[in-house]
């Protein structure tokens, strides 16, 4: 069976003439899928005996809602999505005033690790497909009824831990005939797997490429990132400088401020010494709460900010945003249960 909503354009087409349809109907049918169809009996401009043969021969999976949380405080709306194969994953939508904003999921719990983040309590089930990563964009907008203008991948997964799919849900997201999102709209955050930021640079793409550093020396960062034991700081520079001179993207630093651990005066200098010469800007994000982690958010934002402006490092400090329904980086799970009902 062909997964139809992952298919590139060109399968698409090849798949119409395997079934000895003109070349034109890929375009009926790739219009229908994002705009957010749930059988073939809804291509209403397909003939019947297509629509048919596709049914045969094709998956088309819906995601069903199976929970929708709305902030009081500032309307974002977080969806917890069941998944064809009964897994499930969330996604936020947040409104900005420059537009709506869909955080997107790329895997079924994260392999990664990180001692802040919920998303990988209990390791890595399965990586989505790219229909999977689109479907969130298209139902989070036919659910909403919120026309999205920009997608960051910063949800529950590793992006590049799931390369293929993720660059396939970012050729279809981006195709005009698509929900079209334009690339310089789009973000995507990595824990810096080197190798695969490298391969990334070599598609060029306009995105926004955000490296979660939250922190400029080895020792810290291994502490909360176990991806640096076999990468390191260094190296982790050299390859954002590469990304940088191959992409002419300038890429943002996240630093989730951990109290007591990454927020010294002295990781302020370091990095600020990291800094220069790869241009690019940091973001800092208070720690939000994760009920399995012991660490506490920062008390020094606002000093470790000045520290860096005074030596010249543009710095912002992320909103956070559904703080009432657990909807803030790091706070995703794959799961519905709370831990009292029996959550590992
Ligand atoms: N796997 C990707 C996307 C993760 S989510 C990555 O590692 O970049 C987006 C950001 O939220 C990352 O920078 C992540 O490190 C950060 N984050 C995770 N848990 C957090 C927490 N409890 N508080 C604040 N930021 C957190």
């Amino acid at each position: 069976m062909i997964d139809i909503k992952s298919c590139s354009r060109e399968e698409l087409r090849q798949l119409m003439l395997d079934l000895g349809q003109s070349a034109f109907r890929e375009k009926q049918v790739f219009q229908w899928l994002h705009r957010g169809v749930e059988s073939f009996e809804e291509m209403t401009n397909l003939p019947k005996a297509l629509r048919q043969a596709l049914r045969e021969r094709c998956i088309l999976t819906v995601p069903q809602v199976e929970r929708k949380q709305v902030s009081k405080l500032d309307g974002t709306i977080k969806y917890l999505w069941r998944l064809a194969d009964g897994n499930c994953v969330e996604s936020v939508l947040m409104r900005y005033r420059h537009g709506n904003t869909v955080c997107v999921s790329c895997e079924v719990g994260c392999l990664m690790g990180c001692a802040f983040c919920a998303s990988t309590l209990g390791g890595l089930v399965r990586r989505l497909s790219a229909g999977e990563i689109l479907d969130q964009v298209i139902f989070v907008q036919k659910e909403s009824g919120q026309p999205i203008s920009n997608i960051v991948m910063m949800g529950i997964g590793e992006p590049l831990d799931n390369f293929d799919s993720v660059l396939r849900f970012l050729e279809l997201v981006n195709d005009p005939e698509g929900v079209n999102i334009g690339m310089r709209h789009i973000s995507l955050s990595t824990c810096g797997l080197v190798e695969k930021i490298d391969k990334l640079a070599s598609y060029q793409l306009q995105l926004t490429l955000s490296v979660s550093l939250h922190a400029p020396d080895d020792e810290t960062r291994s502490r909360l990132m176990p991806v640096n034991r076999s990468v390191g700081v260094d190296r982790l520079f050299q390859c954002c400088k590469r990304y940088f001179e191959t992409t002419g993207r300038r890429i943002s630093y996240e630093y989730a401020m951990v109290d007591g651990v990454n927020d010294h005066d002295w990781q302020a200098d370091l990095l600020a010494r990291r800094l220069k010469g790869v241009p690019g800007h940091v973001n800092l994000i208070p720690l939000n709460d994760v009920r399995e982690s012991p660490l506490k958010p920062s008390r020094r934002v606002k000093a470790f900010q000045q520290r860096l402006e005074q030596q010249g490092v543009t710095v912002t400090v992320r909103r956070k945003l559904g703080g009432d329904i657990d909807a803030s980086c790091g706070q995703l799970r794959r799961k519905t249960l709370k831990l009292s009902e029996g959550e590992s």
